[in-house]
């Protein structure tokens, strides 16, 4: 326990039906370099059962040690006991930053913990960095309906709490690690006043924060039976299909495939845009994608200036002409 140093950079690294979750990689990848900038140690916490293998995984995202807590009050996945867990480990051993990932879990779990520990957060942050002079997180985030970017510092309480949604900060390259066992503290908490009866999945899509091909639809599609072109695109290609809030408010496309601000933030390899102009709130969801390719009949649509291809014309004949392409 003497190897736990106070004022480190601690990253909450979820586990969901046994495996970490990436977005616990991706923050480790992003806090090892504000740790080596602020020189603060860089914890992965990881709560419940550790899977196997996932200290290797995280001292090779760049986590100098993984500090691990498991009570049979956290054999169910539910917020209050793992927030309990958390609350101990930090009275304990006083981190000065703490990072968790913004999925449906980490939005439940992590204000919790910032309440009880009476400290700020700053949910949703898309930039974060060390202000050289003072040491402390720089959380950036949109602010005002998307409008403006807010730069949040907690000065005064600890820890310094943001989350960060899947899939907006990168994968990091793998290091050598000499990490193989984490160090466990024991908590004996209470099983808590909810019990978990049974899971049912609310969804049947993939999860498009994890794809790597999207093909994703904005108003410019048209009618509803256009999106039967951008699904059997996404098919041919081995993808998912994405869409802009519009078409999710109008009822034609699932939530689970929001792209955007208010919606999943995504890193495909490849997203195709068909018919969307790129407002702010739909670029803040991919900032992560590798290569864009964009069809826009107007030339000036917001979404060029971030498209690797541009494509001006109507995205229904592009498509269809693309699918007859690729037979
Ligand atoms: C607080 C807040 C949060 C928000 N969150 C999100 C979010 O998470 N995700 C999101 O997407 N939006 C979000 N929005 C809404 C956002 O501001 C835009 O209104 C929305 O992204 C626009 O969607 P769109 O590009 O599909 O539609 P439009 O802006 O109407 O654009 C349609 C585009 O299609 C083009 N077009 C028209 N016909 C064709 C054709 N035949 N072929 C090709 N192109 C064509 C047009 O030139 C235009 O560029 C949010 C807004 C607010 C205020």
């Amino acid at each position: 326990m003497e190897q736990i140093k106070k004022g480190a950079l601690w990253v909450f690294c979820e586990v969901q039906s046994g495996e970490l979750l990436p977005v616990g990689m991706q923050l480790l990848g992003r806090a090892k370099t504000l740790a080596a900038e602020s020189n603060r140690p860089l914890y992965a916490i990881v709560l419940g059962k550790i899977p196997e293998g996932a200290v290797k995984t995280l001292g090779a995202a760049g986590a100098d040690e993984v500090i691990c807590s498991d009570s049979p009050a956290l054999a169910d996945k539910l917020e209050q006991p793992y927030a309990d867990s958390l609350i101990d480990l930090a009275q304990k051993f006083e981190p000065d930053i703490l990072l968790v990932g913004a999925t449906p879990f980490g939005r439940a779990f992590a204000p919790r913990v910032a309440a009880a520990l009476g400290t700020g957060l700053t949910a949703d942050c898309t930039e974060l960095s060390i202000e050289a002079e003072s040491g402390l997180l720089l959380q950036t985030r949109p602010a005002f309906g998307g409008n403006m970017m807010a730069t949040i510092k907690t000065a005064t309480h600890r820890p310094q709490m943001a989350t960060v949604r899947p899939g907006v900060l990168p994968l990091p390259e793998p290091v050598e690690t000499p990490l193989s066992e984490p160090i466990a503290i024991p908590y004996n908490n209470e099983a808590g006043l909810v019990r978990l009866l049974r899971e049912t999945a609310i969804s049947k899509g993939a999860d498009i924060s994890q794809s790597k091909i999207i093909v994703a639809a904005g108003r410019g599609i048209g009618q509803k039976k256009n999106l039967k072109l951008v699904q059997a695109l996404a098919d041919k290609l081995g993808g998912e299909v994405g869409a802009s809030r519009p078409l999710v408010d109008m009822g034609f496309c699932p939530y689970s495939s929001q792209i955007g601000q208010t919606g999943y933030s995504v890193a495909p390899d490849l997203l195709i845009c068909c018919g969307i102009s790129g407002a702010v709130q739909h670029l803040a969801g991919i900032g992560g994608a590798k290569t864009v390719i964009a069809i826009n009949t107007d030339p000036k649509a917001p979404i060029f200036s971030v498209a690797d291809y541009k494509i001006v014309g109507d995205c229904v004949t592009v498509l269809e002409n693309l699918l007859k392409l690729l037979g």
